[in-house]
């Protein structure tokens, strides 16, 4: 299905749609956090979806239940030696079975109405990119992808002539108040972050944490990667470049700002001084349902606000020293793009490793700044520059480990 271009905001049904019964929907990453948010969104409104093919990493046994609780026409799981046992728990079932890198990048490219991309890390990039390629629309929450591939990605989802919907609840937050047709009356986009588990510590506090106190998230539930990204506040200065890149917007007219409730989930400032935020209970299936069921609404399974105890919001800068990934995302934007993919490279190795127990949690941001050190600038035109740069920051961050 091929129409309108990317954040399209006609917010019109697209014409081959009227009529149409079911929405196909894949997920790439389906036993994940965003996954299983995905899985119960679409698992109560089979009257609305229809589910061709679930990808999942290494849970062969979740997997299997999801693609039978869901009817999915296929089942496919990145990690080979699973295979047998996927394959034996659908036998019987009609679901077709495939494992491997190939088989995960051969099923993104089915054609659907919408894959939701919810693998985690830069292993999403090549799944997300067949998706777009086949011309699916897409629900991203890898942000990784994004900020590793830039503006490659972006021309892909240009060039496909497909709608890209951000998952990510600040992104999705922008681009539900983000008014396309007054984007020159647009002065800022703010992204507001929880601040992570460790806000309230100083740097000396932070020399002793374990993956176990950096994975445990105040306000949402989320696959360990991105909780200890939360914690070191990578995971807002991934976010801030995937903002650039979504909504075509300078370094300069980005802002990020500490919102420890998360319930204002983003605002866009307009020049004549009007600020609009979307807010919501702390539950992805809130933005997972938008990008769903866009151009339209549907009903959330997820948590909602109450009114009826006292809301308190409180908004406040981002001290730059504290969290400096924070800044090292302005100055990636500003650098050139080969930064970002440098910074997302190396930041995935570093977490790994951390999440290991072989570095420290304050290594995590030595090791990002010692690698974007290392690497020269460089320019990216094509995919192939993309993968080789993440390449040899992923081979610097082990190094240096
Ligand atoms: P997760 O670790 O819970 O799930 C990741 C999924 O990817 C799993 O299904 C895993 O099996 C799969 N996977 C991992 N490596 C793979 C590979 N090489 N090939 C195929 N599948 C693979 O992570 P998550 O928290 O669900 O996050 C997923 C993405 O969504 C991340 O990019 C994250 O930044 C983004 N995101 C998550 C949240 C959240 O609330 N969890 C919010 C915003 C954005
Ligand atoms: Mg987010």
């Amino acid at each position: 299905m091929k129409h309108v271009t990317s954040l399209n905001q006609n917010n019109q049904e697209p014409v081959e749609n009227i009529g149409k019964a079911r929405k196909k929907i894949s997920i790439l990453g389906a036993t994940g956090s965003i996954g299983q948010s995905s899985f119960d969104l679409l698992k109560h409104n089979s009257e609305r979806f229809e589910v061709d093919t679930l990808v999942g990493g290494r849970n062969a046994k979740l997997l299997a239940e999801q693609a039978i609780d869901l009817k999915a026409s296929c089942a496919v799981i990145a990690d080979e030696t699973q295979y047998r046992d996927l394959k034996n728990m659908l036998s019987g079932t009609g679901i077709d079975v495939s494992a491997g890198e190939g088989a995960v990048i051969g099923a993104a490219g089915r054609p659907v109405d919408m894959t939701i991309s919810a693998i985690v890390g830069a292993a999403g990039l090549k799944p997300s990119l067949a998706a777009v390629m086949a011309g699916n629309n897409l629900a991203l929450a890898n942000k990784e992808c994004l900020v590793s591939a830039g503006a490659v990605f972006m021309n892909a989802v240009k060039h496909a002539g497909v709608d890209l919907l951000p998952v990510d609840s600040e992104h999705n937050a922008i681009f539900q108040v983000f008014d396309q047709k007054e984007r020159d009356a647009i002065s800022r986009i703010i992204l507001t972050a929880s601040g992570g588990p460790f806000r309230d510590k100083t740097r000396d506090d932070l020399t002793h944490i374990t993956p176990e106190q950096a994975i445990a998230h105040p306000n949402w539930s989320m696959g360990a990667k991105i909780s200890v990204d939360s914690a070191t506040m990578m995971n807002k200065a991934l976010e801030i470049i995937e903002a650039h890149y979504l909504f075509d917007m300078p370094a300069n007219q980005i802002e990020a700002v500490m919102h420890p409730q998360s319930i204002i989930h983003s605002m866009v400032e307009y020049q004549d001084g009007s600020v609009l935020a979307q807010m919501g209970a702390s539950d992805m299936r809130t933005p997972i349902a938008y990008a769903l069921a866009w151009p339209h609404r549907m009903k959330t399974t997820g948590r909602t606000l109450s009114f009826d105890e006292v809301l308190d919001l409180q908004i406040r800068p981002i001290d730059r020293m504290r969290f400096p990934f924070v800044q090292m995302a302005f100055d990636a934007i500003n650098e050139g793009p080969a930064r970002a993919t440098i910074m997302n490279a190396a930041n995935e190795v570093a977490v790994d490793a951390f999440l290991k127990g072989r570095i420290s949690f304050l290594a995590i941001e030595k090791l990002v700044a010692d690698v974007l050190s290392k690497i020269p600038q460089k320019t990216i035109s094509d995919l192939e520059n993309v993968l080789s740069i993440d390449h040899d920051a992923r081979q610097y961050a082990q190094e240096f480990i």
